[in-house]
């Protein structure tokens, strides 16, 4: 994929191709997604047809460097697939990328083994999940529990995982876990495990407020062995920073989904706004209702600014830890502002299941909680800025 290769100041523009690839996802949205979306809202089916299709197109292996046989997108490019996405639906969209975050790991610690080996079965059409938080540790990563413990050429894992996106589908799970637990987070360890492995069991989905479109479970694993080969990096103790490493190229496209959201909820109200009227004018006209169209506006643009700065810092090889924060804090932070005050625009219509906008205001909360909540970005933007 040609990759923006300008450092002659700032360039807002993006490389044809990458507007091209901004049209054929436009594209399949528009067939695909948008006219399915408030079905799987409804019944909370996981879309399976719509991954096949995304499958041809390559939207499970977005981030798959073109060397073990993915599309090779850098993280902007994730960015721009995914606000497009999350434009139709972000429910089906985190169905579609959650491969993507699952992959992370082993693109950015795998050895050359591990990449042909399991990067490979999602060119091949797997599926896989994230396995970071659990019941007693969420926003605290470092309190995990789940344990993997040597016992010659295997660990043995005991623990559990929950909100977990794609479990009920994933055919591997990459897994955080304690290796050593007097070590704190240098004590943390990543494993890929095979969701077939005796011992592994995956709860019913649980019933969300939004994304209903998305499977998110809880995984037990119960005495489950897992080849020591399996250990990302090979080295105990690596999963901190392999952690660290995947949120720097995780929250930029995650943020671009909340953009996406947002930016169908001002399409939205700049449609209806015009269409309704009271007292004898379109809405709009009101000011109170013009100004806050005018800010959803403003808002969108920030946000994807931010987004794509974080984005193109990280694939330019640099520490965008502060910036991936900002991004995804302000993004989804907008993004629940944007939609709540779309279903305000609507009115009573904007509050009934067959206008669009309230499925938005549900569906985007979430940017909020996952990927580190908007509190824990602030925590981080602290640390950053008074790094010493
Ligand atoms: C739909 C969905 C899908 C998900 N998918 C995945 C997935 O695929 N993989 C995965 O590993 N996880 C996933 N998660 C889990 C998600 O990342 C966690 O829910 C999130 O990190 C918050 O953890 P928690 O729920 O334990 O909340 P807690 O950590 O218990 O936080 C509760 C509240 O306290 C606040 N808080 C906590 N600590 C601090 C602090 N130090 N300072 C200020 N405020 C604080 C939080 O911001 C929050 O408001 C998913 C969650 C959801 C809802």
């Amino acid at each position: 994929m040609e990759h923006v290769t300008s450092n002659a100041g700032i360039s807002f523009e993006l490389t044809s191709e990458q507007k091209m690839l901004q049209e054929s996802v436009r594209d399949f949205v528009a067939k695909e997604i948008i006219p399915q979306a408030e079905h799987y809202d409804r019944t909370a089916e996981f879309p399976w047809p719509i991954i096949e299709k995304g499958k041809q197109l390559g939207l499970t292996v977005l981030n798959i460097p073109e060397e073990y046989g993915g599309m090779g997108a850098n993280t902007l490019e994730e960015c721009i697939v995914g606000e497009e996405l999350a434009y139709g639906c972000s429910g089906i969209s985190t169905a579609l990328t959650v491969n993507s975050l699952a992959a992370l790991p082993i693109i950015v610690g795998g050895t050359e083994e591990q990449k042909k080996e399991w990067l490979g079965r999602l060119v091949d059409g797997q599926m896989a999940a994230y396995c970071v938080t659990e019941p007693g540790a969420g926003s605290n990563v470092v309190g995990m529990r789940t344990r993997a413990e040597r016992r010659g050429d295997v660990y043995i894992v005991n623990g559990s995982k929950t909100f977990i996106s794609n479990a009920n589908v994933a055919d591997f799970f990459t897994v955080f876990v304690v290796t050593d637990p007097a070590s704190g987070h240098k004590g943390l360890s990543c494993f890929v495990i095979d969701a077939k492995s005796p011992g592994v069991s995956v709860s019913k989905h649980f019933d969300k407020l939004g994304q209903r479109a998305a499977d998110t479970a809880e995984i037990t694993f119960e005495d489950v062995e897992v080849p020591a080969s399996n250990l990302i990096s090979l080295q105990e103790g690596s999963g901190f920073l392999i952690a660290m490493k995947v949120f720097d190229k995780s929250r930029p496209p995650v943020a671009s989904g909340a953009v996406g959201v947002a930016r169908r909820a001002f399409e939205e109200c700049l449609r209806y706004a015009q269409e309704r009227e009271t007292f004898g004018v379109p809405i709009y006209q009101h000011q109170a209702v013009g100004h806050m169209i005018a800010d959803m506006a403003m808002n969108i643009e920030a946000a994807r600014l931010l987004v794509w700065r974080a984005a193109a810092m990280v694939d330019a090889g640099g520490r965008n830890a502060k910036y991936a924060s900002m991004a995804k804090a302000f993004a989804a932070d907008a993004a629940m502002k944007i939609t709540t005050d779309a279903v305000q625009v609507f009115g009573g219509y904007g509050y009934m299941r067959e206008y669009p906008v309230e499925k938005l205001m549900r569906d985007v909360k979430v940017f909020q909680i996952y990927e580190g909540t908007s509190q824990i970005q602030r925590n981080i933007i602290v640390r950053e800025l008074f790094r010493q």
